[in-house]
Parts: structure tokens; sequence; C-alpha cells
């Protein structure tokens, strides 16, 4: 259902004098909804944010917010809102000036800005920093006190670049929850850029998947994972083996894939002991990879060794056809 309030980028283009990076896109963000923009590096995916968020000019096509071409408009008048992946926050500024420091430019008077501030501080939690330097947060601080800055200007779109990268592993699982429930409680959309297909099958409501400055598929996340349409798709997103069966190619689940009597037949690779599950690495007949990830208990009824021949099996239902 399409909503007044959806974001929609329009055939947008961004050329430079020796590259392109952002081919023709069309696509609709609905109102409300966690995006996940999911890429290998190079992509194009900051470069669409960007453009969303009006620091940089396109070449071609339009972006359209409620209905309004705001292709034209300055940044600050888009109703969108971006998160930089270094947060980018003034070093010589306190946490509330920083927060505060849009409005400043907008020129609304230092008590109305610091009560914003202070608003938006208690709702990442941060009010007891608030004057302090940047300089003296931890990492995890800095990333919130930027998300308030962004948010003080109550945006429609909330653009956030790679917003975990700069965390270390234990506090991106714990600030990617609190990202989702921000976004659930604001009711705004976020446009979350990421290269990590957990981070971003963790948070999305749907996925668009980007490779070479165009968009290779977009869908609600379980679809995406699901149902792969490319051979990109299927090998970025993990977890699916691509074979090449009748001359065509197919991705099949790793955790769809049975060690039986009958099916294709493979000599065993390699053995990894996981926990829950086990990675088991064959080569077909004709060469191909594949992982089954069997059950831990499934696997340990008849376990199997590197050079034992297996044959490979999985319900049809479950393998997908790949266009080129
Ligand atoms: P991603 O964020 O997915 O890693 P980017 O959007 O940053 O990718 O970049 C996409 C492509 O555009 C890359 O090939 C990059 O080198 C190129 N690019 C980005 N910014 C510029 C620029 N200012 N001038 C020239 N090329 C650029
Ligand atoms: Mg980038």
């Amino acid at each position: 259902m399409r909503s007044t309030g959806d974001l929609e980028l329009v055939h947008v283009s961004k050329r430079y004098d020796d590259a392109v990076a952002v081919n023709n896109i069309s696509h609709v963000f609905s109102e409300g909804s966690y995006v996940c923009l999911l890429g290998p590096s190079g992509c194009g995916k900051s470069t669409t944010l960007r453009i969303i968020a009006g620091h940089e000019s396109l070449s071609d096509g339009s972006v359209v917010l409620d209905g309004h071409d705001i292709s034209g408009l300055p940044p600050a008048r888009r109703g969108t809102a971006m998160m930089f992946q270094n947060y980018a926050l003034f070093p010589h500024l306190s946490v509330r000036d920083n927060v505060a420091f849009s409005l400043r430019m907008k020129g609304v008077d230092k008590a109305e800005r610091h009560r914003a501030a202070d608003e938006m501080l208690e709702l990442v939690q941060m009010t007891q920093f608030a004057a302090r330097l940047p300089a003296q947060l931890s990492g995890g601080q800095q990333q919130r006190v930027a998300l308030a800055r962004a948010l003080v200007t109550k945006p429609r779109v909330l653009l956030l670049d790679e917003p975990l990268s700069a965390l270390d592993p234990f506090l991106r699982i714990r600030v990617r929850a609190e990202l989702r429930r921000l976004q659930r409680d604001l009711g705004i959309t976020f446009i979350h850029v990421t290269h990590g297909q957990d981070e971003a099958l963790a948070l999305a409501d749907e996925l668009v998947v980007m490779n070479n400055a165009v968009i290779e598929q977009a869908g609600p996340a379980r679809e995406v994972w699901n149902a792969p349409r490319t051979e990109f798709v299927a090998r970025f997103m993990g977890g699916h083996n691509v074979l090449t069966l009748d001359s065509g190619k197919v991705a099949v689940r790793a955790d769809q894939v049975r060690l039986g009597d009958d099916g294709l037949s493979a000599t065993v690779t390699a053995v990894e002991y996981q926990g829950a599950t086990v990675a088991l690495t064959s080569v077909t007949d004709a060469g191909e990879d594949v992982l089954a990830l069997v059950p831990e208990a499934a696997f340990f009824q008849s376990p199997r060794s590197p050079g034992d021949a297996v044959r490979l099996a999985w319900d049809t239902g479950r393998q997908h056809r790949l266009s080129a």
C-alpha cells in the first residue's frame, strides 16, 4: 500500500567523471519502515543515501517525499536527516550544543533549542552527559549523540550510513536493538546502510540489495533470504549453495541439504563441528562445492569424514532457479 509519507526514488542516477555510482535506481521506501540498504563496498550505498539527504546532487531522476519532489531542496528543508559513519561531531562543542546545532543554524532561540536538545538526549539516554565534550565520551556514547543530533530536526526519514561500524561487536548487537526500538517508538522511516548481512537481517522490515550501482533485489527480509533472485544475492546473503543443474543455476539453502541414500553424489572435503549444527562441505562430481548444515544429533547418528562418498538431497520446493 502506498501512503503519502513514502519516500520515492524515481530513475535516480549519479555519474562522476570516470564512474557511475548510481545507475537508474527506482524504489519506494514505505513510510514508517526500517529499510536496510545492503551491498558490498563501492556498490553505491552511500551515494544513494547522500542523494536522498541532499548532500549530493543527482545527475538524473528525482527524490520524492510526501508526494513532493525534494530533489532541489537543501538538506535542512527536506524532512530528512543523516547520521554519518564517523558521527562528525564538533569537538569543541558540548554534547548539548552538538545536538542543538542544526536548530541554531535555523535561528531557533537558545532556550528553545536547549529544550529540544535535552528532549533528544533523554530519548537516547544521554541526559547526564549533556555538558561533556565529544572526546570525553566512549564510542557508543558518541554514537547516541550523533543519533540525537540527527533526530532533533524531527525528520520524516532518518538516514544512517553504517551507524554501527565503529562499535565493537558486543556493543554493535546491543545498539542495533536500541535502533530498532527507537524506530518503532518514533514511527518514522529509517534507511540504514550496511555491508553486513546479519545486521540487515536482524533489523530490516525490508532489504534493498545493491550491486554495481543498481538494485539487485528488494523485498521483505525473509523473502530475500528465502528466495534470492540472482546468484549475486544468493552468494552475498550467505547460507546458500549455488549449483548448476540442468544447465541452469539454482540456489539451495545450506540448512536444507540432507545426507541420504540418494541424490547428488559428492565427496566430503571438510567437517566442522559448530555446536547446534555440523557444517559439512563436499564437492560434487561436477566439481561444485556444496555446504550442508546438518543438525548435530542427525550428523552423529551416522558421522562422515573427509574422503567419504555422500549423497546430497533436498526437497525440490527448496530449490530456486536464479536469473543471470
Ligand atoms: P558504498 O557506500 O556502497 O561503498 P559509494 O556510494 O561510496 O559506495 O561509491 C560508489 C562508487 O562511486 C564507487 O566506485 C566510488 O569510488 C564512486 N564515488 C563515490 N564518490 C565519488 C566521488 N566524489 N568522485 C568520484 N567517484 C566517487
Ligand atoms: Mg559507503
